[in-house]
C-alpha cells in the first residue's frame, strides 16, 4: 500500500474519477442528441424539423444522469451504506479501506 494516501485522500481521487466519468457521460448523450438531430439523408445540410425536441431530450436525459450521480455521491449516502467495523478494534471504518484508521489493524 502507499504511505502518504489517507483513506480520504483515496476517496477524494474516487470522487473526482467518478465525477469526471459523469461528465463525460454526459456530454456524450448532448453530443449524441446534436448528431441524431442531424438530417443525414438531406442533400444540403441541414437539421431535422424535430430537432429542437431531440436535443432537448437528450439534455434532460443528461441532466437526470447528472443529479442522479450527485446524489448518489453524497456523503449521508456513504456513511450509511459504505461503512463497516474494524475486527479487531469494533469501531466503524470505510467500506473500502486496507487498514484502520484507529488502531492499523490490517484488513482483508
Ligand atoms: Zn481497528
Amino acid at each position: 500500500m502507499v504511505p502518504s494516501a489517507t483513506p480520504e485522500e483515496r476517496s477524494q481521487k474516487e470522487r473526482e474519477r467518478k465525477a469526471a466519468t459523469v461528465m463525460m457521460v454526459v456530454f456524450f448523450i448532448i453530443g449524441l442528441s446534436v448528431v441524431l438531430s442531424y438530417d443525414w439523408r438531406s442533400p444540403t445540410p441541414a437539421f431535422r424539423p424535430d430537432a429542437g425536441t431531440v436535443i432537448l431530450f437528450g439534455i434532460l436525459v443528461a441532466a437526470i444522469i447528472y443529479i442522479a450521480a450527485r446524489y448518489a455521491g453524497q456523503d449521508d449516502w456513504q456513511s450509511r451504506f459504505r461503512l463497516r467495523f474494524c475486527p479487531n478494534c469494533g469501531r466503524q471504518i470505510r467500506f473500502d479501506a486496507t487498514v484502520c484508521p484507529y488502531c492499523n489493524h490490517g484488513l482483508p
